[in-house]
């Protein structure tokens, strides 16, 4: 498998609205838009820093994963996500060593992304996504 990059850290907050505050006021970042992924019952929005992003992740329900997080620690850093070539060529290069997986396909994730969780039990506490963009 091949990671490009650090696509994004994926921060769970309570509200976009009050969350964003920071890195727009003082960091001075743009917020390249917002997104509802009903199915991961997430609203994201996207801050552009180089090469790679801010995810902001505000639960549309409680009894939602970001919702689940924030509830067991709080606002923070959710998941580091990496940009790889292929998607499905990384799961099953994963799967083959043997690694631990939330997501055995990829699902649709923002902005038109496929994309997989790795399970945090694999990576040492740490949830990893990969995801792959058309075209970017
Ligand atoms: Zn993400």
């Amino acid at each position: 498998m091949k990671v490009l990059k650090i696509d994004h850290l994926g921060i769970a907050v309570n509200s976009i609205d009050d969350g964003k505050k920071f890195w727009t006021e003082i960091l001075g970042l743009e917020c390249e838009g917002t997104e509802t992924v009903e199915s991961q019952k997430v609203t994201t929005a996207f801050f552009p820093v180089g090469e790679s992003e801010v995810e902001l992740l505000e639960s549309t329900s409680p009894d939602g994963p970001i919702a689940g997080y924030l509830e067991k620690k709080g606002p923070g850093i959710q998941h580091i996500a990496f940009r790889v070539e292929d998607i499905e060529a990384a799961l099953r290069a994963l799967k083959e060593k043997g690694v631990k997986l939330i997501d055995e396909k990829p699902r649709h994730g923002a902005g038109g992304t496929k994309i997989a969780f790795l399970h945090p039990r694999a990576t040492g506490g740490v949830l990893v996504e990969l995801c792959e963009r058309e075209g970017r």
